[in-house]
C-alpha cells in the first residue's frame, strides 16, 4: 500500500515521484511505498499551513478543542485498524498497539483538547507603580513536529495535538521507517473536521524531508523526538535561526532495586520495564542495579521470567516480544551483544536472532539479560535501545547514586524501596527528568516531560507543552 503526504486536507505523491520501501518487520518484506519527500513538498505544506494559519489561530477555543476531541474519537473508534497498521509496521505485538499506543495516542488529542480551555497567564499588579502587567500566550506560527519509529503515532500525536490546541498550524513528519498511521491520521483529520491546512503530514528520511522543515526559514519552533546525534545536529541547524526548539533524546535509564522493595512487584513491572515493545522505549530502565544482599536471587527469578516470554508474530495474541523494527537495528542490537562479550560481559539468557515459523525473514531477537563487570562498560554507557538489559550488584546507596549518574544521559530512573528517606534522598539526586518509585512508565499527562543532560532540552506534557508551543508577550500598562 502506498502512502502520500497529506497537504491541505488533501493526499498528494511526492512531487519529484521519489519514494522508499516500506518495511514489514515481522516479515522482512517490503509491503509498500512511501514518498521521500524533497524541499519543495515541504515548501508546499508550509504554504498550505501559513494560509490556514490566521483562521486557525483565531478559532475560539471551544471550537478547537472540539475538533480535538472529535479526532480522539475517531481514532478510538477506529481502533482495531489503527492498532493492526502500528503493529503490521513497528513489528510491536497488536496487543500492545492495541492497549497503549493507539488509546494513548487518543488521549493526547483528548487531553490537550481539555487543557487548551483550562490554560491560564499570569498578570502582575506592580504596586506603587500604578501598573499592572499581563501575559499573552499566542500561538508562535507554523511549527514543525519530528517524530521517531518507536511508539509511531502515540509520539507523533504528543506534539501535534498541544501545538494544534495553542493555536499553531503544523508541519509534521513521523519516522520514514514506521509512517502508516500518521498517513492515516490525515483522513482520521478530514472526517474530524479539521480545517485544511492546518495540519500537514509530510513523509520522508530524516537527512532530506526531515532537514528541509528544520532548514526552513519560516517554521519557527521544532519539537523533535529522536536519537540524540540527530538532536545535536538539529540544534546546530536551528539555534542560530533562533528557532524554539524542544528536544526529547535518547536514555540509558537505571532501575535502581533496594532489599526492602516489594519483590513481587518489582520482578514482574522490571520484566515490563526491561522488554515492553521489544526494549524500544525511550523510558526502558536498561541498567539494573540490584542491592547485593538480594542479588543471586533476583537474578535466578528475573532469568527464570525472562526466558518465559514468548517472542512471536505481533498478530499472535500470546506474543510478548514481537519484532525489531528494522533490519539495521536488529544488526545494531546484535552487534552490542558481541560487544558485551568481548568485554567480558556474561550473558544470562538470550543473545540469539530468534526464527520464527512461516516468517523466517522477521527481525526477531531472543530478550537478552548480561551481567557486567563494572558499570563502564559500554553496553552499561551507550543506548542500546532493544531487547537488551544490563545487571549489576550494588553495596551502598552512595555507590549506586554514583553508577547510575555516571551516563552521559539524563531521562528517567526508576526506584524500587520501601523507605522513605532514602526514596526522598535519591529522587532528589538522580540526575534525569523522571524518577519513578516503585512503578514504571505510570503517566500522567499533566506532569512535565523530559530529560536532563544529553537526552534532551525543554519539556512537554501539559502545561508545559502549550507553554513550548506559544510565544509570551508581556504587556505593561501605566494608569
Ligand atoms: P532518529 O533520530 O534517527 O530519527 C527521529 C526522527 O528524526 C525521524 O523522523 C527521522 O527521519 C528524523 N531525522 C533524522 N535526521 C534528521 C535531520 N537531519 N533533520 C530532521 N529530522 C531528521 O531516531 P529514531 O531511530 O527514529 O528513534 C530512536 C531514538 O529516539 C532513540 O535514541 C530513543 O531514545 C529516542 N526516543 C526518545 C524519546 C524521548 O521522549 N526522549 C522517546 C522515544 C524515542
Amino acid at each position: 500500500m502506498n502512502i502520500q503526504n497529506y497537504i491541505n486536507g488533501n493526499f498528494h505523491n511526492p512531487i519529484d515521484n521519489n519514494w522508499i520501501d516500506n518495511y514489514n518487520p515481522s516479515n522482512g518484506e517490503v509491503y509498500g511505498q512511501i514518498p521521500n519527500s524533497s524541499t519543495e513538498d515541504v515548501e508546499n505544506a508550509y504554504i498550505a499551513a501559513k494560509s490556514a494559519l490566521p483562521g486557525w489561530s483565531q478559532t475560539g477555543l471551544e471550537e478547537r478543542s472540539r475538533i480535538l476531541i472529535r479526532v480522539s474519537e475517531l481514532l478510538e473508534a477506529n481502533l482495531q485498524r489503527f492498532a493492526e497498521a502500528e503493529s503490521k509496521d513497528n513489528g510491536k505485538p497488536i496487543s500492545l498497539a492495541k492497549a497503549i499506543d493507539i488509546p494513548r495516542a487518543a488521549s493526547n488529542f483528548r487531553f490537550f483538547g481539555h487543557a487548551i480551555t483550562q490554560f491560564a497567564s499570569e498578570s502582575h499588579e506592580s504596586t506603587g507603580q500604578q501598573a499592572i502587567n499581563y501575559t499573552l500566550r499566542q500561538p508562535i506560527g507554523v511549527v514543525g513536529c519530528i517524530s521517531p519509529w518507536n511508539l509511531p503515532l502515540y509520539l507523533f500525536t504528543w506534539k501535534i495535538a498541544p501545538a494544534l490546541a495553542a493555536g499553531n498550524c503544523v508541519v509534521a513528519k513521523p519516522s520514514e521507517v514506521t509512517p502508516m498511521t500518521a498517513y492515516l491520521l490525515g483522513e482520521i483529520c478530514n472526517e474530524a473536521g479539521l480545517p485544511k491546512g492546518v495540519l500537514n503530514i509530510v513523509h520522508g528520511l530524516g537527512g532530506s524531508t526531515g532537514q528541509a522543515i528544520i532548514e526552513h526559514p519560516d517554521i519557527k519552533a521544532i519539537s523533535f523526538t529522536g536519537g540524540t546525534a540527530t538532536g545535536t545536529h538539529i540544534a546546530k541547524v536551528a539555534a542560530p535561526m533562533f528557532k524554539k526548539l524542544s528536544l526529547e533524546l535518547g536514555g540509558k535509564n537505571p532501575n535502581i532495586i533496594f532489599a526492602d522493595c516489594d519483590y513481587e512487584d518489582m520482578l514482574n513491572t522490571t520484566v515490563r520495564s526491561s522488554f515492553a515493545n521489544q526494549g524500544q522505549i525511550c523510558l526502558c530502565g536498561s541498567r539494573i542495579f540490584v542491592e547485593a544482599t538480594i542479588y543471586d536471587q533476583f537474578k535466578t527469578d528475573f532469568v527464570a521470567k525472562v526466558k518465559q516470554l514468548k517472542v512471536g508474530h505481533p498478530s499472535e495474541a500470546d506474543t510478548d516480544i514481537g519484532a525489531l523494527v528494522s533490519k539495521s537495528h536488529l544488526d545494531k542490537v546484535k552487534a552490542y551483544i558481541q560487544i558485551a562479550k568481548d568485554e567480558n560481559g556474561t550473558i544470562l539468557c538470550g543473545g540469539n536472532a530468534v526464527t520464527v515459523n512461516g516468517y523466517e525473514n522477521g527481525y526477531y531477537l531472543e530478550p537478552t539479560v548480561i551481567e557486567v563487570p563494572n558499570d563502564d562498560c559500554r553496553v552499561n554507557q551507550e543506548e542500546i535501545f532493544g531487547p537488551v538489559v544490563t545487571l549489576m550488584p550494588f553495596h551502598s546507596e552512595d555507590d549506586v547514586l554514583q553508577m547510575a549518574n555516571k551516563v552521559k544521559y539524563g531521562l528517567s530512573a526508576t526506584l524500587w524501596t520501601n523507605n522513605l528517606k532514602r526514596t526522598m534522598r535519591l529522587s532528589n539526586q538522580l540526575q534525569s527528568g523522571i524518577v519513578w518509585v516503585n512503578t514504571w512508565m505510570l503517566r500522567d499527562l499533566r506532569t512535565p516531560f523530559g530529560g536532563v543532560k544529553a537526552s534532551g532540552v525543554g519539556r512537554e506534557g501539559g502545561f508545559e507543552a502549550l507553554r513550548f508551543f506559544t510565544e509570551a508577550k508581556n504587556i505593561c500598562i501605566k494608569y
